[in-house]
């Protein structure tokens, strides 16, 4: 991929994680693939290496960053683990699990990171290549996803490339994400309460008061927009959509013809990035199923049919 693209692209190997892990600790983008969908890195305590993401992403300030660790002990020191949190962390941990904690004072990270909030918002990975990034450099690492604030989630190189070529200095090639959704984000209250604030490939039961309400600050209603009107629970196509099926729901892009949801999430974004690029001037996607990961993706689904203002 090199030569086409400004951003350099790395391999997976000893000399790419030494090269992305030296850019970080010189205050750079580096996009990285976990489990979920590629992150864009930044060392976390450091104001100019965070003020970058928000640049490279034209995130608005008030969307809080997740910050990413390596170990437990690494969690401890940048917030207030709970027994209630001990216990998601023991059971979810390193996985597509984010935790809302009370952060710790002095903990280092730049104050942009949080959004000016009390709550930190941490997640321990699961994918190797970030893994190694995360113990080679010992830095906690802010990471939303890799693309323009608003647009659909990356979940291969090639997604990162064509929204953020020549605003970040590097993506480490892991190729493709195999979960393909954002993480289950939980808040865990000071009453030992568990909040799902956003949906994700981990079903969690929600022990608090409000069950299923998902709010997080910087949840906008318009999210993952493919830039054209997107039409669901579509079950015939019209001349000008561009389909995408689930299940007997044939589409130009199928998510599963088998009816797997894992499958869908996996793919979801690549069919969004599809249907963007398509001719056809709108997208129509099938009903997907109300349970399981299915809760995720059409939550991610609503936000891609909301109109941005
Ligand atoms: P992204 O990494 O782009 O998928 O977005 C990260 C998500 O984490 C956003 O929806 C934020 O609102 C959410 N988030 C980050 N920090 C916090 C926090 N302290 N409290 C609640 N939500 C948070
Ligand atoms: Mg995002």
């Amino acid at each position: 991929m090199s030569g086409k693209y400004a951003t350099e692209t790395l391999d997976v190997d000893e000399g790419g994680i030494a090269r992305a892990a030296q850019i970080l600790r010189d205050d750079g983008l580096v996009a990285v693939p976990t489990e979920t969908v590629y992150g864009l890195a930044a060392r976390a305590d450091s104001d100019a290496a965070v003020a970058r993401i928000y640049r490279a992403k034209g995130r608005p300030s008030f969307n809080p960053l997740i910050v990413h660790v390596a170990s437990l002990e690494q969690a401890r020191s940048l917030a207030e683990i709970s027994p209630e949190a001990e216990q998601l962390a023991a059971r979810y941990w390193p996985g597509p699990l984010t935790l809302v904690l009370p952060r710790r004072r002095n903990a280092g990270l730049s104050a942009a990171v949080t959004a000016g909030l009390d709550t930190l918002a941490l997640r321990m990975p699961s994918h190797p290549a970030m893994r190694l990034l995360l113990e080679s450099t010992g830095l906690p690492i802010a990471a939303p996803s890799a693309n323009r604030s608003g647009f659909i989630s990356p979940t291969s190189p090639a997604h990162v490339l064509a929204s953020l070529d020549g605003r970040i200095d590097a993506v480490l090639d892991g190729g493709e994400c195999e979960r393909g959704l954002e993480s289950t984000i939980a808040a865990v209250r000071a009453d030992g309460s568990v909040e799902v604030l956003r949906p994700g490939p981990i079903a969690l039961e929600a022990g608090g008061s409000s069950g299923e309400r998902i709010e997080a600050p910087g949840q906008l209603a318009s999210h993952y927009a493919p830039g054209k009107p997107v039409r669901l629970d579509a079950t015939q196509v019209a001349p000008d959509d561009f389909m995408i099926g689930f299940g007997s729901v044939q589409g130009d892009c199928t998510l599963s013809a088998r009816g797997d949801l894992a499958e869908a999430a996996a793919r979801l974004y690549a069919c969004l990035h599809e249907g963007a690029r398509s001719d056809k001037p709108r997208i129509a996607i099938a009903p997907i199923p109300e349970r399981g990961i299915g809760i995720a993706i059409n939550d991610r689904l609503r936000r891609a049919a909301t109109p941005a203002d």
